[in-house]
């Protein structure tokens, strides 16, 4: 070990103690990698630091020992946003768990950010409030990674991501600075830029949130859960496009294929999804009891005019439940294909769901994988799922290329390369599929103000040009992701 990271981890285990500093390689094991399993390497270290003060503190050491760091959550990130890209030091929050105020008043919480995001919603439940983003890791996920993704979920089709739920954050710049970022009243009332949204989906490269104030939604006065299921993929996209078509705004409208039914029904997941569907669409209707009901009506008519085989109303909270443990517990359940799962997040127009699912499953077969689909259809955000297993090299790389690929097919039917995951350094290789090098040039700036020496999260989101190597090579980068059978730069 270097003697300056001697005399740096001296000064953080004096701090923090040893149960608070981890240094052991074994105690390092857990934090090699996030839910983006294959790209790994441990850190040198983990500080578990329990309030602003604390992580202030931690900062301005690593800043005066020129050490990089990174910001992590609950680590199931699936884009490799939490996993080290070069040696340097973790600032873990999950011993900053307190929810510090709640107004139901307001409709307002202030937490810190390694509270789990479905804790938040069962300690404000009480108040008949909820915390609307719910993406499907909402059990273990915590409010600092949301942000930090502007991470979506099944209910954002209607109540929008994590970016429409934050109002403000308390955030600790990557020389330990202590700044405070929009406020209870909002970023935009508050004058000045709205760095809040600036900060939201930042991906931990802009510094780290200590405190984060978000709106609280009222629960709704009645919800109807729907589970339509037909004979071909083709019929459950078309049933989604005639729902939103006809006006309706469900709260959720979700699509699982054959494979992820058999899956989930093979699992302890088991929702009851019936077995001879070769997809399902799961609708969910919340609101006024009348206007849910009559929406329920129409939804039945959509789907029976699609040819659905069978359509489940759950309108127990049981039932309901149950239809949701499927859909939740589906990444889970994918556990029974494989020893590993690379989950793929692309978005498409919604009228393109159906073209590019078929060249989806023409991509897997092309690369022999295993694809298996769980999507946000009404958002059009597309999770095509890779079983594969990681300790077979040769395999792998088939996986990483059929990822590839599949997201520029994503990006050639209108889309993007990510709904809700994030580009962490899973998709370094693929901004060019979006953006230009000027665009490219503009985020850059944009991040240099928060991070300017880039010690902040290394490696992430925007290609390496911190790491000096690829500085100012962005215009062949692009070249390269958009030829990539042109001559190498
Ligand atoms: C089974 C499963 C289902 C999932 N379903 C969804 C889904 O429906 N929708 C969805 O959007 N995502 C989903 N995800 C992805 C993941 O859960 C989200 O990205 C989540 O927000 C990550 O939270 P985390 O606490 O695990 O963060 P981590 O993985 O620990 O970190 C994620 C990023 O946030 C940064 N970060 C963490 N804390 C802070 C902080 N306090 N300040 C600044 N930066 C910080 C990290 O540096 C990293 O870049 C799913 C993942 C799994 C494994």
């Amino acid at each position: 070990m270097l003697p300056s990271m001697e005399a740096l981890f001296g000064e953080l285990t004096r701090r923090f103690g040893p149960k608070r500093c981890l240094t052991q390689p074994e105690s390092l094991l857990a934090y090699e990698c996030d839910g983006f399993t294959i790209h790994r390497q441990r850190p040198l270290a983990v500080v578990l630091p329990e309030d602003t003060e604390e992580v202030v503190a931690a900062v301005r050491l690593l800043h005066a020992h020129r050490v990089a760091f990174l910001p992590r959550g609950a680590g199931t990130g699936l884009s490799g946003g939490a996993t080290p890209t070069e040696p340097l030091v973790i600032l873990d929050t999950a011993r900053m768990k307190r929810v510090l105020r709640v107004d139901p008043e307001e409709r307002i919480a202030t937490v810190q950010p390694g509270v789990v995001n479905l804790d938040l919603t069962r300690h404000v439940r009480a108040h008949g409030l909820h915390y609307a983003p719910d993406p499907s890791s909402q059990s273990v996920c915590t409010i600092g990674g949301n942000l930090a993704e502007n991470s979506g979920g099944p209910h954002c089709f209607k109540y929008g991501m994590t970016t429409d739920h934050v109002l403000g954050a308390k955030v600790v710049l990557p020389d330990g600075t202590l700044v405070e970022l929009g406020g209870p009243a909002g970023a935009r009332p508050c004058g000045g830029l709205d760095l809040t949204g600036l900060f939201c989906g930042s991906e931990g490269t802009f510094g780290i949130a200590t405190e984060i104030t978000v709106r609280l939604s009222p629960d709704p006065e009645s919800t109807v859960t729907l589970l339509a299921s037909f004979r071909s993929m083709r019929d459950a996209c078309g049933a989604c496009s005639d729902i939103v078509a006809a006006g309706l705004v469900p709260a959720a409208l979700e699509i699982l294929d054959k494979a992820t039914i058999g899956a989930i029904e093979a699992s302890v997941y088991r929702a009851g999804y019936p077995a001879d569907a070769a997809a399902v669409l799961l609708v969910e209707l919340d609101g006024p009891a009348a206007a849910t009901e009559a929406d329920a009506e129409e939804v039945l008519m959509l789907c029976r005019s699609r040819d659905a085989i069978a359509i489940e109303t759950a309108h127990s909270p049981e039932d309901r439940l149950r239809l949701w443990k499927g859909r939740k517990g589906a990444f889970g359940a994918m556990g029974r294909l494989s020893t590993d799962l690379y989950v793929l997040d692309g978005v498409v127009p919604r009228t393109r769901l159906i073209d590019t699912l078929e060249t989806i499953t023409a991509i897997g077969a092309k690369y022999r994988v295993t694809l298996t689909n769980v999507f946000h259809a009404g958002d059009g955000n597309l999770h095509p799922n890779i079983a594969y297993d990681g300790r077979d090299a040769e395999e792998t790389q088939r996986v990483v290329a059929a990822g590839m690929e599949i997201l520029r097919t994503c990006v050639a039917a209108g889309g993007s390369i990510t709904g809700e995951h994030g580009i962490g350094s899973e998709k370094l290789d693929h901004v060019a599929l979006m953006f230009t090098a000027e665009d490219l040039e503009v985020m850059e700036r944009v991040r240099s103000v928060f991070n300017p020496d880039g010690r902040c999260n290394p490696g992430k989101v925007l290609p390496t040009r911190n790491s000096c190597a690829e500085v100012g090579r962005w215009p062949e980068m692009v070249a390269r992701v958009l030829d990539p059978g042109g001559p190498s730069p």
